[in-house]
């Protein structure tokens, strides 16, 4: 009689032939409003706050509701008129407006809140986690605890001069690039002042962008904001 064992060794060595050299499990998505409600009343901090509502006095230009971005179409639905962060986000950028307004200055938001699906088709569009989060991972956007943003000057609206546009993918994007005009780069150090003193945490590639501490903390959404917006 012979041993099954040379066959079974040869297809586990197969199967590990075949397998993708890194493998990433997926994160867990809440797709439901029923779920997040659930997980709002066990902890309200994961509430998800409209900014605009909460801060009437931002701006906002949400690139991807339009064509004006790095993929060169919509990735929202073009009458996307809202956004939204975590309710502790949500709060302490409140704090960011209020000191800058007192300096003659206000925030553009060009996202904050980000559909998982969304993450899962920039994925498939670019592939390439220098420039698009791995949806495998789930991103701070689609947690609800990231936002892209920029200065403004008040009451004309115009954007202060931070060397590059939003989702500008080199170097002369990163904080730690060192060959910017000086007024360029006090332009960046507000910004990434006023928001570490209420909490948020930089992203060394993208000066716009800003996140919430312990991102674990939030689930990762696959929720609409048409459906975000209806909650209470
Ligand atoms: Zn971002």
């Amino acid at each position: 009689m012979t041993s099954p064992r040379p066959s079974l060794i040869a297809l586990v060595f197969l199967l590990t032939q075949s397998a993708p050299t890194e493998t990433t499990a997926q994160v867990a998505v809440c797709r439901s409003r029923d779920s997040l409600q659930r997980s709002i009343e066990q902890n309200a901090e994961n509430r998800l706050v409209e900014l605009k509502t909460r801060i009437p006095s931002l701006e906002y230009e949400l690139r991807y509701a339009s064509s004006n971005n790095f993929v060169g179409k919509p990735m929202y639905p073009t009458r996307t008129r809202v956004t939204f962060l975590r309710k502790p986000a949500a709060e302490a950028l409140q704090k960011v407006q209020q000191e800058l307004n007192h300096q003659g200055l206000g925030l553009k938001i060009w996202d904050a809140y980000r559909p998982h699906s969304v993450t899962v088709a920039f994925w498939e569009l670019i592939g390439d986690e220098r420039y698009v989060a791995n949806p495998a991972k789930g991103s701070g956007h689609n947690r609800g605890i990231a936002v892209d943003l920029t200065l403004i000057e008040l009451p004309s609206g115009k954007e202060i001069d931070m060397g590059t546009g939003f989702d500008h993918f080199s170097d002369t994007a990163h904080h730690s690039f060192n060959q910017l005009p000086i007024q360029v780069s006090s332009n960046r150090n507000l910004l990434r002042t006023t928001m570490e003193k209420y909490g948020f945490k930089y992203y060394e590639e993208e000066w716009w962008h800003y996140s919430w501490p312990d991102p674990a903390r939030f689930e990762v959404l696959d929720i609409p904001f048409e459906k975000l917006k209806r909650m209470r």
